[in-house]
């Protein structure tokens, strides 16, 4: 298959040509190409696949679970225009040993999943035996371990600075959740009991300052365990950052930073309408002036990574629990579907960020930073044929009725998009045409994952 006249996103540029494709891989890129069908991307950007490396599918959260399987979630993915997903497994039962969730993991799976995938590893206690068994992971294809600053089985401050010299040693990296548990938990306890119960005060609950003391803290630690591989996952604000960026002129090193396009996009005056325990999630929503700060650290290059932390529950759901206190409320949004168009559309469409950028914090650095590059991430002579089409003369509202996630609402309702997804392909296969999903349930593989590349 040749793709046809479009305007074909690299890491030199945007350049005018065809892309042939053969045995599901990128096996030229040129003028006037032919071979078998062609598809004609002409006036429309070709893209390597997205990368989301923050999604929970199937999520186990106690009260609820999240409602997108590998099926539903990764058909609403591959809509979407993302092609491979890393998936952050739930918590496992108390004392488990690191490879209980993986394993779980690999058969929610299997035989549902329609891209190509990858898990993170879990932490939930440090010991001898997570210690040892982080390798074997590796050795699997595990390369990234997320820890939790926060919630049930956060990780203490010595044990985080422990698992950092491990990864520094195996050459991983360490993805965090970083809140102040102290201050969140006593939050969560004062607000409700003083009858501050509505959804604003989930925000209030774990304010801004909550999370980039967290940041500060876990950057410090990664500094004192010899620069180790750290990645900060969903960013929500600029505080945050100023952090990092002081750590950095001061010679910090091996520190990514992932933000959502939830916090691209939304602000926390949504929780003060009727429906506002609908945009409950951790971080929360900020206030606005947070967005344009948070698009300019991604214009100077500041933020590595876009991802969604895809994690729905519907609305009826979360109105039932947590309507009447905020503390109730499952956390999390769906987003896996709407991320690349959005960003496409907010970010390159209306020039804040250049094409090159965008497929940089959509697909080449979450490749690189995951240990899949240049297989995953980029359209290039042998790398696999993971490639969106974007049409940017497409604008239209986002209406949830369009959309394959498995859960009864957007968050993005009403928004307009300048741009729409137009034809996927994953390994050379078509897989999405006119927003439906053509291809077979399952069809998706487990991507063993080499160690990152940092540079
Ligand atoms: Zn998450």
């Amino acid at each position: 298959m040749v793709i046809k006249e479009g305007f074909v996103v690299t890491p030199r540029g945007v350049l005018k040509t065809d892309v042939l494709i053969q045995n599901g891989v990128v096996a030229g890129m040129g003028e006037n190409l032919s071979d078998g069908e062609a598809l004609d991307a002409g006036g429309k950007y070709v893209l390597p696949g997205g990368i989301d490396v923050h999604t929970h599918m199937d999520l186990d959260a106690g009260a609820a679970r999240a409602q997108d399987d590998f099926y539903t979630g990764t058909v609403a993915a591959a809509c979407g225009g993302t092609t491979t997903i890393v998936d952050h497994p739930g918590f496992g039962p108390a004392g488990c040993g690191l490879e209980h969730q993986i394993d779980k993991y690999h058969a929610l799976a299997e035989g549902k999943a329609v891209i190509d995938y990858s898990f993170h590893g879990v932490i939930q206690h440090v010991d001898g035996d997570v210690l040892a068994k982080m390798k074997t992971l590796v050795e699997d294809g595990i390369t990234s371990f997320k820890i939790y600053m926060t919630y049930d089985y956060k990780i203490n401050d010595g044990d985080v600075y422990t698992l950092l010299k491990r990864a520094k040693e195996l050459g991983v990296l360490i993805a965090v959740h970083p809140e102040n548990d102290g201050m969140v938990t006593r939050r969560r306890a004062e607000l409700p009991a003083g009858g501050y119960t509505a959804p604003i005060y989930h925000e209030r609950s774990r304010p801004v300052e909550c999370e980039a003391e967290a940041v500060n803290r876990v950057c410090m630690l990664s500094a004192v365990a010899g620069d180790a591989p750290l990645y900060i996952v969903h960013l929500s604000n600029h505080l945050g950052m100023v952090y990092i960026r002081m750590a950095k002129e001061n010679g910090l090193k091996n520190v990514f930073v992932e933000t959502c396009p939830q916090y691209l996009t939304l602000d926390e005056s949504l929780y003060l309408r009727d429906d506002g325990v609908k945009f409950i999630l951790s971080p929360p929503l900020r206030d606005k002036s947070n967005i344009a700060l948070l698009w300019e650290d991604i214009g100077k290059g500041w933020i590595d990574t876009l991802a969604t932390d895809h994690c729905p529950f519907d609305y009826s759901l979360k109105r039932k629990l947590g309507g009447a206190d905020f503390t109730k409320c499952p956390n999390g949004l769906p987003g896996v579907e709407l991320r690349f168009p959005l960003a496409f559309s907010e970010g390159v469409l209306k020039k804040r960020i250049s094409p090159v950028r965008f497929a940089d914090l959509c697909a080449a650095k979450p490749a690189k930073l995951f240990g899949m590059y240049p297989k995953k991430g980029v359209i290039a002579p042998g790398s696999d044929a993971d490639i969106t089409i974007i049409d940017p003369n497409a604008r239209h509202t986002v209406r949830h009725a369009d959309l394959h996630e498995n859960v009864d609402f957007t968050p993005y309702e009403g928004m307009e998009l300048l741009c729409r997804v137009d034809t996927v392909l994953s390994r050379g296969d078509v897989i999405v045409r006119g927003n439906k999903y053509i291809g077979e349930k399952g069809r998706g593989r487990f991507i063993k994952r080499s160690k990152p590349i940092l540079g």
